[in-house]
């Protein structure tokens, strides 16, 4: 540790990890720290050529990287199954029997899944997908509660090699409308309904609106019963999920994949008014996330890991799924709101599992400080070792609340900055070593060349503010934006020449830390959740009442981020009836 960390941490302006849990940890010092950052800067083949070996693989990697901006690619002439690396190998270990998923859906019922259990059922439903005409690079469609069916979906995918695009079962129809017009999936997997905060939601109507009229790609959609609603059923498209377990077998082996094939597309909002398909593929992203798993939650067997996303975004993707899954980690998984029935349910389930890892956002946290701390007071949340957030800044509030009254100051906080198209980690506290400050991300991971740069490109002084820029290609980078390479060219590769553009305004401090400002694109981000302004914009235009909109954030207490909508109706014919020209009435304003 620099003798400059030393001073600080004495004044206090540090929080150094705590001893008992720095003893355990796989790094222990800052200067093991320094010393695998500069090796993976240096000598990046060395570094992630043993990181990745940490994975199955069917076929060993030629070249660790090859790249030529904007594209690059990982692990060149590797093959892999991501599902494999996820499940089967575990099977031949200690972990068979151990749990995967620890789930509780709203209403309070509960499932568990072990290893073994979760192999079966990914095998029985990838020869559903396979029966419903699935083949590899053929892109699916998920929309589902969070229930471990989505994961066992997710997983089925990339067994064979199917590419999933998960769509937040908050989103509406014409959200899945939009995604399936740009991926071209021709199968839906579905629910009947979800539960959330004491209501449900009508997932399988919302597919149906989607596919009303026009041309779609899909050919299928397969519903699990969860909510047990009367739901439409169309002949020769929909199918139940159960129905189709009877037809099939037990038996899926998994195949090798290029280390280059597509795993996933998932939709996020950037400066226009469409989503736009952020694509990862199969070997650097598992590497990645598999790594960071490791390192930055320090994960163990004994670990009952609880990251509260949902799968519909990237943190579900990386930090539910293929992270930990990849490490044979225990995950909880809860499908509920926070404060259903009361503000304490998320306490509740860490009491009553002894949930020893906690990852979220702070809006999340910002939402308990709110609701009050006795409803955290009434559970025991010893079991608690490391706590994470991700998604947004942190105010130095919010993190010293949730380092006292959740972490009960024993707890390391490893705040991560990333995003989805970073896959992984980029920016984060390694939680045995590096002396935290609240609000900063603090210091790049392994492979990170991060740097803060003013308009042409050059590296800007100690704490002025700039664009925050990664200066060399990463395992778990996205490969592209589905189905438009001048649009990622542009987006990413162009704004700052020779590097990748994360859209994010940051400083770095006299420490080297990283100081997260927010976006400089027009973007918002509300409760941790992206937001193109172009986006409402056209969603507010589309209403035959509004002839104009324009929309802007405002900082908000909770939601670190709120929508301001500036909207000019149109004229309203005398019979309040029609909207714009059409009307043969009078025009009233
Ligand atoms: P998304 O791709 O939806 O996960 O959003 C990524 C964006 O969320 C980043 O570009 C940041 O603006 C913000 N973000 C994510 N994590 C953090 C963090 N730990 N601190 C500050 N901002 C964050």
């Amino acid at each position: 540790m620099s003798e400059q960390i030393e001073t600080h941490l004495k004044e206090g302006r540090f929080f150094a990890p705590p001893k008992e849990f720095a003893q355990r940890a796989r790094i222990s010092s800052m200067e093991e720290y320094r010393r695998m950052y500069r090796e993976s800067l240096e000598e990046p083949e060395v570094f992630w050529g043993r990181e990745a070996q940490g994975l199955d693989w069917r076929e060993p990697w030629e070249r660790v990287v090859e790249w030529e901006l904007p594209d690059a690619k990982w692990f060149v002439g590797g093959r892999l199954n991501a599902c494999e690396n996820c499940v089967d190998r575990h099977l031949g270990t200690a972990r068979r029997h151990k749990a995967a998923l620890v789930w509780e859906g709203e209403p309070g019922d509960k499932r568990t899944m072990t290893y073994a259990q979760l192999y079966r059922q990914v095998c029985l439903f990838a020869n559903v997908l396979k029966r419903n005409g699935v083949k590899a690079g053929d892109r699916v469609l998920i929309y589902m509660p969070l229930i471990p069916e989505a994961i066992v979906a997710m997983l089925a995918c990339a067994r064979i090699g199917a590419v999933h695009s998960v769509v937040f079962g908050g989103f509406s129809s014409e959200s899945i409308r939009d995604r399936l017009a740009d991926s071209g999936a021709s199968v839906v997997v579905t629910a009947d309904g979800g539960y959330r905060r004491g209501q449900i939601v009508t997932l399988k109507q919302n597919v149906d609106h989607a596919l009303e009229g026009g041309e779609t790609s899909v050919q299928r959609v397969i519903v699990f019963r969860r909510a047990n609603l009367e739901i439409h059923i169309e002949e020769h498209r929909d199918v139940w999920w159960h129905r189709e377990l009877e037809y099939v077998s037990a038996e899926c082996p998994a195949e090798g994949f290029d280390s280059e094939h597509p795993l996933f597309i998932l939709y996020t909002s950037g400066s226009t008014g469409k989503p736009k398909g952020i694509l990862h593929t199969t070997g650097g992203y598992l590497v990645g996330t598999h790594c960071t798993s490791k390192y930055v939650f320090d994960l163990r067997d004994e670990d009952l890991y609880w990251c509260t996303a949902d799968v519909g975004w990237i943190t579900g993707h990386s930090y539910v799924v293929y992270g930990p899954l990849s490490c044979g980690a225990t995950c909880m998984i809860y499908e509920g709101a926070p404060n259903w029935p009361e503000p304490d349910r998320f306490w509740r389930i860490v009491e009553e599992y002894g949930v020893t890892i906690f990852y979220t956002a702070p809006t999340a946290i910002r939402s308990f400080i709110k609701w009050g701390r006795h409803w955290v007071e009434k559970h025991d949340l010893s079991s608690l070792r490391l706590l994470g957030t991700v998604g947004e800044p942190i105010n130095p509030e919010a993190w010293m609340w949730y380092y006292e009254v959740i972490g009960r100051k024993k707890c390391p906080i490893v705040d991560t900055w990333w995003q989805t198209e970073t896959g992984a980690h980029m920016l984060t506290p390694l939680p045995g070593v590096t002396p935290t400050k609240p609000g900063s991300a603090t210091l790049p991971f392994f492979g990170v060349d991060a740097a803060i740069v003013d308009e042409e490109g050059r590296e800007v002084g100690v704490n002025e503010g700039g664009r925050l820029v990664i200066r060399r290609p990463w395992p778990s980078m996205l490969r592209g934006i589905y189905g438009d390479p001048a649009r990622y060219r542009e987006q990413y590769w162009s704004q700052v020449p020779g590097c990748y553009f994360t859209g994010d305004g940051a400083r770095r401090d006299e420490d080297g830390y990283f100081w997260i400002v927010g976006r400089m694109d027009d973007v918002l981000n509300v409760a941790g959740h992206r937001l193109g302004t172009a986006e409402v914009e056209s969603a507010l235009v589309a209403h035959p009442a509004v002839a104009e909109a324009a929309v802007v954030g405002r900082p908000d207490e909770i939601k670190g981020q709120a929508v301001v909508a500036f909207v000019t109706l149109k004229g309203v014919c005398k019979h309040r009836q029609h909207f714009g020209r059409n009307c043969e009435g009078m025009w009233r304003k």
